[in-house]
């Protein structure tokens, strides 16, 4: 399983945490966000978000 950094503080995603995804799929923490709210084209949790999406598949929280 791969997993997604926070680009913003550099820690790795995990299930529960709150994330955005902006119109450019990039996925920052809800708390480190500094996205346009008119960029954010979702948001919820890490596993919510990369279950919803097939584009995240290879990054899915899976246990
Ligand atoms: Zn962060």
């Amino acid at each position: 399983m791969r997993t997604i950094r926070c680009p913003e503080c550099g820690k790795r995603f995990v299930g529960s945490d709150n994330i955005v995804m902006s119109l450019m799929n990039t996925l920052n923490h809800k708390e480190c966000s500094n996205f346009h709210p008119k960029v954010i084209l979702d948001e919820g949790t890490y596993k919510g978000i990369t279950d919803k999406y097939s584009f995240f598949k290879d990054y899915r929280i899976v246990n």
